[in-house]
């Protein structure tokens, strides 16, 4: 036995510090994890999961309209918001379970407790005052909703957090953002009857994404009802008669809304955490600086996932946890492989890249191939709904490599997932021209696509 109460200490029971810990524990190391709030962190509790429940539950009334092309008579529909609310409590509910029955099976010990460092091997358990010490301690505390506290009355905002549990569905919503989770929501709420605005600074929604997919997605959620203003900011929120919000913009004047909502990136969850007692250096966001080992500056002290703030995504975090683990534990010094990261965006229609776009293929190769396709999903020709799957793939010239894939869509973030694999494998265009058809599917698209549409050569479409 080392002279610590621990081998290991991990702060935060979110995606990396569940697995960092439910690992080390599992190999016989005496290991405790503390958490201040719920198992699960954010993917669990307030974000993934009960998000895609929320998604699943917004696209039932087009399910129902689509039923008539396909002979069914859907009788009267009504959508209780408590009742969804209740049904996503109870799941998530019961994946924390799961979480902490993982922990305790695999001999972790459970804290209930807030925990602060103060020192490069001490923490700090705030519920009883008590210090405790380690050889090696875990940070794995995530992120939290920007607050955007310069703005006049972002103290009657809502954020994602909130999201999940209003008193009641608002009967109209302004959302601010362009990102995941601003794009996500404003399906959501437009999908559950809310009438939705997004506001959004840049040009065109979902900055970091393909083009022809940014485009797509803005004109599909414009057709179906939802109000997009970009290149337009909220200058000041302030209450109204009746109870709604009135939202001052910079180009739109002012809006009445019921509900205002910002999505505007995430913050590391440093403050107050004891870094600057036990020496762990930060970025100018709050992030904790680490090398490609998640080791901080401070040799027993370790970072993992979004607090990190290297890529906000819960595989992510996990996978830099299972990369510890064999680094610190199993004598493998492994490093995370943050190249070629697939991800969806579950908006309606939904978005699956992995990848470069094509902007990004441009500038860094001399000539690139673009294949590209848009159809009308084959669902669509009974349902008559007016809706567009766009596929996209990159390739470039050469060595005919595969370097970008994006699709908008039903079941995209499903083909991100396997299209992630072809990617990393290394595949070429000529793999995928070699493979065959599954018929009738959408993703058959994805290798019947022989000659490019056209050519990207030095920056310049041919
Ligand atoms: P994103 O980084 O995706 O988007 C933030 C948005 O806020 C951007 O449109 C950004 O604009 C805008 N913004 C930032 N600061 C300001 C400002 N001061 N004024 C006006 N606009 C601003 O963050 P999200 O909050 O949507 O999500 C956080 C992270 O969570 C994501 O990065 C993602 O990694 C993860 N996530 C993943 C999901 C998934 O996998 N499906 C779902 C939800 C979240 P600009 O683009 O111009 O910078």
């Amino acid at each position: 036995m080392t002279q610590f109460d621990y081998d290991l200490f991990v702060i935060g029971g979110g995606s990396g510090g569940v697995r960092s810990a439910r690992l080390a524990a599992a190999m016989g190391k005496k290991v405790a994890i503390a958490e201040e709030y719920r198992f699960g962190g954010t993917c669990v509790i307030r974000g993934c999961v009960p998000k895609k429940l929320f998604v699943y539950a917004s696209q039932f009334h087009e399910h129902f309209e689509d039923a008539a092309g396909f002979g069914w008579t859907v009788g009267e529909s009504r959508f209780d918001w408590h009742a969804l609310v209740a049904a996503k409590d109870k799941e998530i509910d019961r994946l924390e379970g799961l979480y902490r029955k993982g922990l305790e099976g695999a001999g972790a010990e459970i804290l209930h407790t807030r925990a602060e460092l103060t020192g490069p091997h001490s923490v700090r358990l705030v519920a009883t005052g008590k210090e405790v010490t380690a050889e090696r301690i875990v940070i794995a505390v995530g992120g939290a909703p920007n607050p955007h506290a310069s703005l006049p009355g972002h103290e009657l905002c809502i954020s994602s957090n909130e999201a999940f549990h209003l008193d009641k569905l608002p009967r109209s919503i302004l959302i601010a953002g362009g990102g995941y989770i601003a794009v996500e929501f404003a399906n959501i709420f437009h999908g559950l009857g809310v009438e939705t605005t997004l506001i959004y600074r840049g040009t065109e929604i979902l900055s970091r994404f393909d083009q022809d997919i940014r485009r797509g997605l803005h004109e599909a959620m414009e057709a179906k009802g939802i109000r997009i203003l970009c290149q337009d900011h909220i200058q000041k929120v302030e209450n109204s008669p009746a109870g709604s919000l009135a939202v001052e913009t910079m180009k739109n004047g002012v809006l009445v809304v019921e509900t205002v909502m910002l999505a505007l990136g995430r913050d590391p969850n440093t403050t107050g955490l004891g870094l600057e007692a036990a020496g762990v250096e930060v970025n100018e966001r709050g992030a904790v600086v680490v090398d490609r080992y998640s080791r901080t500056n401070v040799p027993s002290i370790f970072a993992l996932g979004d607090v990190t703030d290297r890529v906000q995504l819960t595989p992510v975090a996990i996978h830099e946890a299972m990369c510890f683990i064999e680094t610190e534990y199993k004598n493998n010094p492994t490093s995370p492989d943050h190249d070629l990261i697939a991800t969806a965006v579950f908006s309606q229609p939904e978005v699956g890249t992995v990848g470069l776009s094509e902007e990004q293929a441009a500038k860094k190769f001399d000539e690139i191939e673009v294949y590209r396709a848009q159809f009308r999903p084959m669902k669509a020709t009974l349902s008559g709904r007016a809706e567009r799957m766009i596929m996209k793939l990159i390739v470039n010239a050469a060595d005919r490599k595969v370097v970008g894939a994006h699709i908008l869509g039903h079941d995209a973030g499903e083909m991100a997932q396997l299209l992630g694999i072809t990617l990393k494998a290394g595949c070429t265009k000529d793999d995928f021209d070699r493979t065959m058809a599954v018929h009738p599917t959408a993703a058959e698209e994805l290798v019947t696509m022989y000659n490019p549409t056209y050519r990207v050569r030095n920056g310049e479409r041919v």
